[in-house]
C-alpha cells in the first residue's frame, strides 16, 4: 500500500482558537492542550492508514515552531518532520517515491478569507497574500499544488468549514471533514476534541478505502506574487536576481518548478542573516 504523508497544523483542530493558544510561549496552558489535540487529530489518521494497510505514515509538523506533535505519542513506523526551515516547508518529504497520498490534517483558510478562524497564509507576521498564476493561495492549493506536481494526490482534507469549502478547488473528490465551525476570525465551535477525533478516524478509513482521485496538477511556468507584511522586505527581497517589485509591499517572480517556487516562499518566510530562523 506504501505510505502516506500527512501535512498537520494546529489551527483547523478541534477546540483550537485564540491565537494566544498557538504557541508556547502565551497561553502555555492552552497550548499544552492544543498540542495534544493535534498530536490526537493526527494519531486519529495514522490508525486509519495503519488499518487501510499503509506501510510507513510521514507526518510533517506545519505549524507555529514546528515542535508541536508530541513524538513520544506516535506509533511505530511513523516519521516525524520537525522544526525550520525546511525546503518543501509543510510538505518536506513529500517527494519520496512510495509514498502514495496525502492528508491535510488541522487546515486553516488563507489570509483572504473571511470570517475564518486563525486564518493566514504560511506566515502572518510575513505575508498579506500569496498568489499563484493569479490564483490567491491557502496553504492547501499550494501543498496540494506541490504534492501534485510529485504526483501524489491529496485524499483528505480536514479543518473548519471554510477551509473545507476550499479544498473544492484542490481536492475536490478527497473526503472533506469539518472537524469545527468558524464563527470568526477568532471564534469558533466545534464537538469535543475526542469526539471529534472519532468522527475524523471514520473519515480518513473512507479516504483511504476509495479509489485514489487523481493528482493537483498546474502547469507552469509558475509566476509567484508575494504580498509582504514589510515594505523593508519587500525592497530586499527584489535584490535578489529575476525578483521583480511590483508594488510598495509586492513581489513577483517566476519559476520551472513548484519545488523552487516553495523553496523562495521559505526563504522569504525564514531568512535572517544569523542563520536563524525568525520564528
Ligand atoms: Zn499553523
Amino acid at each position: 500500500m506504501g505510505k502516506l504523508f500527512i501535512a498537520a497544523d494546529m489551527e483547523g483542530c478541534a477546540g483550537v482558537s485564540a491565537p494566544q493558544a498557538l504557541m508556547p510561549d502565551r497561553w502555555a496552558w492552552e497550548w499544552s492542550a492544543a498540542r495534544r489535540w493535534m498530536t490526537e487529530e493526527v494519531l486519529a489518521v495514522a490508525a486509519a492508514a495503519f488499518d487501510a494497510q499503509y506501510t510507513e505514515v510521514i507526518v510533517g509538523d506545519g505549524h507555529g515552531n514546528a515542535h508541536n506533535i508530541d513524538p513520544d505519542r506516535l506509533p511505530d513506523n511513523v516519521r516525524l518532520v520537525r522544526s525550520w526551515p525546511r525546503p518543501l516547508l509543510h510538505m518536506e518529504g513529500v517527494d519520496e517515491s512510495d509514498i502514495n497520498a496525502c492528508a491535510f490534517v488541522g487546515y486553516h483558510a488563507s489570509s483572504t478569507t473571511s470570517s475564518s478562524i486563525l486564518a493566514h497564509s504560511y506566515s502572518g507576521a510575513a505575508f498579506r497574500w500569496i498568489r499563484l498564476n493569479g490564483e490567491l493561495c491557502s496553504e492547501g492549493y499550494l501543498n496540494a499544488a506541490l504534492a501534485g506536481e510529485f504526483g501524489k494526490p491529496v485524499v483528505l482534507v480536514s479543518g473548519d468549514a471554510r477551509t473545507v469549502e476550499d479544498a473544492q478547488r484542490y481536492a475536490p473528490q478527497a473526503i472533506h471533514f469539518v472537524a469545527k465551525k468558524s464563527i470568526g476570525w477568532r471564534s469558533q465551535v466545534s464537538l469535543p476534541p475526542a469526539q471529534v477525533r472519532r468522527l475524523l478516524q471514520e473519515a480518513a478509513t473512507e479516504a483511504f478505502s476509495r479509489p485514489k482521485p487523481p493528482p493537483f496538477v498546474l502547469q507552469g511556468p509558475f509566476h509567484l506574487e508575494l504580498e509582504m507584511t514589510s515594505q523593508g522586505a519587500a525592497e530586499m527581497l527584489a535584490y535578489l536576481p529575476n525578483t521583480r517589485r511590483i508594488s510598495a509591499f509586492g513581489i513577483s517572480q517566476s519559476f520551472d518548478t513548484l519545488a523552487s517556487l516553495v523553496r523562495f516562499v521559505a526563504f522569504a518566510m525564514f531568512y535572517s542573516p544569523t542563520g536563524v530562523p525568525a520564528l
